[in-house]
């Protein structure tokens, strides 16, 4: 049992995970755990097959949410890094095989989370590939050009974050993904949305992207442990002799227990095991019901949050300065001060939850002089009211220009 109870809090980790939920989530999945919650796709009973049809919306739902015409391509998984950990060692391993004697390339940036940097760092210093990390600018951005020159002949992926958790700085992944297709193609481009899914638009044909990871309990505004990955035509076909991609997990599928490897049709190929309904219920439940115009409402709070923090002292704002090229992580240092210390009044004295650190992107924070310490982040969502804002400010305020 949780022993107390946090109450009235001003909410500013919605970067990490967002809080609260639409209503509609947790109902969701109080019903589907009193109803239906057995396993999907195995059996044929009327239970079952609700847990089928939900793990089938909720497919569904995703794929429009990104884009994808064909919702087999979106495989469903235990959230970002579960994708990116199938998405990278995927494709890592399938060419390890097809080409025996040339060493796979990898292109990462900066900006990467853990979970994309630690799954190529690793495979790097096994030997097993190279790796080529590409810096930014002061804004945290990553040039286009420079991405092109850090592949070569043997670069078989490129990764790049949609945009920075650390810093909010949104990349141009359209571009680099039409640049990679042109003149790198045998170069898959995975692209990590967990930081944009549900906060912009997201179009995995118009991003260029093989490869798309997301989250459900960010934007996407579901509950922990569910989220997915889209898996282009040009990085996996059932159909063809070397697949392309190949599973991290073999074991139980919905369906053909016959065949004595798992079998190679999507989404079943890379979603053995019994998955995560219960965060589906909540997950689709949250699409269903998500506000409108959050976009809107986060920038306007990001636009009072950087305005104001701009003119207290000693404060440097870590990140883009244009409102429109960045999500709402806002991150920032304060001369003189530590970011704990600054996280701990904020949270002791004003009941107001934010995050400091690295945000597990330790690299982004080494590009932009903010390591080892970090920044202090706060990130506004879509359910932020106005008065849990000016709560911030005159915090800030009170602490930082007195
Ligand atoms: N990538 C980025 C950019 C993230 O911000 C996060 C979550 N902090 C992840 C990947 C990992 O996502 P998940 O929590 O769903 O594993």
């Amino acid at each position: 049992m949780i022993a107390t109870t946090c109450r009235n809090v001003a909410y500013f980790d919605n970067a990490a995970t967002s809080w609260p939920k639409p209503p509609q989530v947790a109902e969701a999945m109080a019903r589907f755990l009193n109803e239906s919650a057995c396993s999907p796709g195995r059996a044929l009973h009327c239970m079952a097959g609700q847990a089928t049809q939900l793990v089938n919306d909720t497919r569904s739902a995703v794929a429009g949410v990104i884009g994808a015409e064909d919702a087999s391509r979106v495989i469903l998984t235990s959230g970002a890094t579960d994708a990116l950990n199938i998405a990278i060692k995927g494709v890592i391993n399938a060419r390890l095989i097809a080409h025996k004697h040339i060493k796979p390339h990898v292109v990462f940036t900066v900006l990467e989370h853990n979970a994309i940097s630690r799954p190529i760092n690793e495979l790097t210093q096994l030997g097993l590939i190279d790796s080529t990390v590409v810096e930014c600018d002061e804004e945290g951005f990553v040039d286009v050009d420079a991405m092109l020159e850090a592949t070569n002949e043997r670069t078989v992926l490129v990764c790049c974050t949609h945009a920075s958790n650390a810093i909010g700085s949104i990349q141009p992944v359209a571009e680099i993904g039409a640049r990679l297709r042109s003149e790198r193609p045998d170069a898959l481009f995975c692209v990590d949305g967990a930081q944009t899914t549900g906060a912009l638009a997201v179009d995995v044909d118009a991003l260029n992207a093989d490869l798309f990871a997301f989250t459900g309990h960010k934007s996407l505004l579901g509950p922990t442990g569910v989220g997915g990955l889209f898996v282009g035509e040009r990085a996996y076909d059932p159909n063809s002799e070397s697949p392309g991609m190949l599973p991290l997990r073999q074991g139980g599928t919905a369906g053909d227990s016959v065949s004595p490897v798992t079998p190679r049709q999507l989404p079943m190929y890379f979603e053995a095991g019994t998955p995560n309904t219960l965060g589906m219920a909540g997950l689709l439940a949250a699409i269903e019901n998500a506000p409108a115009r959050a976009l809107e409402h986060e920038r306007e709070m990001v636009r009072r949050l950087t305005e104001h923090l701009r003119g207290l002292p000693g404060v440097r704002l870590v990140g883009p300065s244009d409102i429109k090229k960045r999500t709402a992580s806002v991150s920032f240092v304060v001369e003189g001060r530590s970011c704990p210390d600054i996280a701990g009044l904020l949270d002791e004295r004003y009941n107001i939850a934010v995050r400091t650190g690295l945000h597990c992107a330790p690299n982004a924070h080494r590009a932009m002089g903010t390591f080892p310490d970090g920044t202090v982040r706060l990130s506004p969502g879509a359910y932020t009211t106005v008065e849990e804002l000016d709560r911030v400010l005159a915090a800030l305020s009170d602490l930082l220009a007195g």
